[in-house]
């Protein structure tokens, strides 16, 4: 196919994690030359000429893209962690998934009081865990600039959750 958009190169898998999830595969996307540097230039696109001081990603697809975010932008990286996975003190915010719970964490010295942070995920789904990124960053006396992610599931409300915080979105696709 010649031009393929961000969205053409990702893979759709039924039934993973659980019967009846369609999960949108960025595996496909990361693998290809092209797609990847699209991809990354399409994130930066609407934060081209602000002030950033670094890029935070969620754990895991979101430490791939915000590596490569970072070193466009010319910017540290900071990575979001799953509960138990930092090693020096962390904050932690707890979030709700389907079925339960989870906890993300973020280094207390990560970043500085007042640094301008763009938060990077590869996909929008409730919002949920987005929003306990932002609520470290905040926790750090952080601002956060923006938040990009590659795919949005608009039927979940992701940012609509968002919305409320006031947190200009970007994604670059979307699916049912
Ligand atoms: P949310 O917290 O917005 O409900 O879910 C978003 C998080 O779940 C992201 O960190 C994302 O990586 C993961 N996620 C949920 N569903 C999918 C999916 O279909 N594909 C991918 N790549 N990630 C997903």
């Amino acid at each position: 196919m010649e031009h393929k958009t961000v969205r053409d190169y990702i893979r759709t898998i039924p039934d993973f994690p659980h019967a009846g999830i369609m999960f949108r595969d960025v595996t496909t996307l990361f693998a290809d030359a092209r797609g990847m540097r699209l991809c990354i230039d399409q994130l930066l696109a609407p934060f081209a000429g602000l002030h950033i001081d670094a890029v935070a990603g969620l754990e895991a697809r979101g430490f791939i893209l915000g590596g490569a975010v970072a070193h466009q932008l010319g910017t540290g990286f900071v990575p979001i962690r799953k509960k138990g996975k930092l090693p020096g003190p962390t904050f932690a915010q707890d979030y709700v998934l389907e079925y339960g719970q989870a906890t993300v964490e973020i280094h207390q010295d990560a970043l500085a009081p007042g640094a301008r942070v763009l938060l990077v995920d590869d996909l929008l789904a409730t919002g949920g865990t987005a929003k306990a990124g932002i609520a470290l960053l905040e926790r750090l006396g952080c601002e956060v600039i923006g938040c990009a992610f590659v795919v949005d599931l608009p039927e979940l409300g992701g940012q609509a959750a968002l919305s409320e915080l006031g947190v200009p979105i970007h994604t670059l696709c979307a699916f049912d």
